[in-house]
């Protein structure tokens, strides 16, 4: 079937599941399990295949300037050994027999087919290292049809009082609709492409909506169309430049107020709950399991067994929990990029950033990094503002090297990462390093390299710079942290009276509180 290239948005709704459906959906998820986990193997088996052939290694051979011919080599390889989409399907038809396939449909068997193949496909491509069979305790956790004619479809019955049925094998699931939502009233007037059954455990079996297993089930409905715009978030005609850090993000448009903000700065709390249910887990595994630690408290080397391990109701619990406290944390994250990208796209649609690596922010700042996703934030983004018909262009930190620059007399001088402002001795400065970044991004067209900026612009903006620090000045004041890359120090506050370069600043590294010596210093953003 081709790929459909009509736009496409996504609704959400929770399911009506009573314990006799629970438990014949739990077989159907275990059914497409143990079908997805079959042809994950035989997608590998004929990868492993494709690269042990002497022509694998001929094709590799191919200079990368010669590209159809490269091309070419790849493709008669891959047609070879079966290695494809369309040839896994063929196998998912064959595959899914016996009993499996009283539980899978063969569409549902290609869209497992096709999943199976995309993570072999990414390891074939160096994109992953090695693809994750799921396990019997963990599971498959969503199911997809390709349509809403057959197998498993989405019905809305107007005569049921305007109710909707996820209808899968026998069973009808009723789905509840708050007709008053606006998003959900927006979503059910588009056409349905094909529906996915999505299950995710709540914090305990007793939860509302759950299952004796602890699941609650939903159905996402995949539509054809553009998601509905709330009214109060409103596109804005401006040019936004952004300076997207590991903990903090500058918004400065070319007119408007700029903002230099804490990235997720409402996650804090959560994180610390979970890192301290983290450590009663640990405490745990480490009392229900003396003899699995060497004297030291390491994990022991097994030989040629594997150690066992013990599990108290105690633990399991702690487990339960800090799986609950995770999902919270990541469903408050991306509700907070939400809110994020509509602030900014309030300003307006074009918007201009550097191109980051995200990789090595990963090993330096892995902390942050890992409870604040900037990526993904960025990701949120881009589609956003690909919704509203804006354009998010990234330019190359390699030839903007806008840390480095300074309009005012147009050098580049690389400064320590310590250095928070930039102060020129041409007279710009002392500005925040992150906003003054932001702007000059604001201010840049992006086949350039050079940003253009008009003679008198920078009066008005070096107040608006200046308005956004005093907002955390004041912060400040009051006490509490900031992150260290925005260059206020807490409570006592004073702006770094001496902006001398040589002043000792410690910075977070591998999540760790270090100073930075001059002799040791990670590369500038
Ligand atoms: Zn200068």
């Amino acid at each position: 079937m081709k790929k459909s290239k009509t736009p496409t948005f996504l609704l959400e709704l929770p399911l009506f599941v009573d314990a006799g459906q629970a438990k014949r959906l739990c077989a159907h998820f275990e059914a497409a399990r143990c079908l997805y986990n079959a042809l994950l193997g035989e997608a590998m088996k004929r990868l492993r295949a494709m690269r042990a052939d002497p022509a694998w290694q001929e094709a590799r051979a191919i200079p990368k300037a010669h590209k159809q011919e490269r091309k070419e080599a790849f493709s008669r390889l891959r047609q070879a050994h079966g290695f494809s989409e369309y040839a896994l399907h063929e196998f998912a038809q064959v595959a899914n027999c016996t009993w499996i396939a009283d539980h899978i449909d063969a569409m549902m068997a290609q869209t497992l087919a096709t999943r199976a193949y995309q993570a072999a496909n990414r390891v074939c491509l160096g994109k992953a290292k090695n693809v994750r069979f799921k396990s019997k305790g963990r599971g498959l956790d969503s199911v997809e049809n390709k349509w809403n004619k057959s197998g498993m479809r989405f019905v809305l019955d107007p005569n049921a009082g305007d109710g909707g049925f996820l209808l899968w094998n026998a069973e009808v699931l009723p789905a509840r609709i708050e007709w008053r939502d606006a998003v959900v009233r927006h979503g059910l007037r588009h056409a349905i492409k094909y529906a996915r059954l999505v299950r995710r455990k709540a914090s305990s079996p007793n939860a509302r909506g759950a299952d004796s297993e602890g699941y609650r089930y939903y159905v996402q409905l995949i539509l054809e169309g553009t998601p509905h715009q709330k009214k109060k978030h409103t596109v804005g005609t401006g040019v936004v430049g952004l300076d997207v850090g590991p903990s903090t993000i500058a918004i400065v448009p070319q007119q408007g107020e700029a903002r230099l903000l804490p990235f997720c700065e409402e996650l804090q709390p959560d994180a610390r709950a979970k890192r301290r249910l983290q450590r009663k887990l640990d405490r745990q595994r480490r009392a229900n399991n003396p003899d699995n630690y060497d004297e030291k408290g390491r994990i022991k080397k097994h030989g040629k067994r594997r150690l066992t391990w013990k599990n108290s109701k105690g633990y399991l619990a702690s487990r339960r929990r800090l799986a609950h406290k995770e999902r919270k944390l990541a469903a408050h994250r991306k509700s907070l990029h939400g809110r994020l990208v509509h602030q900014i796209i309030r300003h307006g649609n074009t918007i201009r950033t550097e191109k980051l690596s995200y990789k090595a922010w990963q090993k330096q700042y892995g902390k942050s990094v890992g409870r604040n996703a900037p990526g993904m934030f960025l990701e949120h983004l881009i589609r956003t503002v690909a919704s509203t018909g804006g354009t998010l262009s990234e330019f190359p930190t390699q030839s903007t090297k806008l840390s480095q620059y300074c309009h005012g007399c147009g050098s580049y001088v690389k400064k320590p990462l310590s250095e928070r402002w930039h102060s020129c001795p041409c007279g710009i400065g002392p500005v925040q390093r992150d906003l003054y970044s932001a702007w000059l991004a604001a201010h840049l067209d992006p086949p350039n390299t050079v940003p253009s900026i008009a003679q008198d612009s920078w009066e008005g903006a070096e107040l608006r710079l200046q308005a956004a620090i005093e907002v955390l000045q004041q912060r400040a004041n009051e006490g509490q942290a900031l992150p260290r890359s925005v260059g206020i120090p807490r409570a006592g506050a004073r702006l770094p009276k001496s902006l001398a370069p040589n002043q000792q600043e410690l910075v977070y590294r591998r999540g760790r509180l270090e100073a930075l010596g001059e002799a040791q210093e990670p590369p500038v953003l």
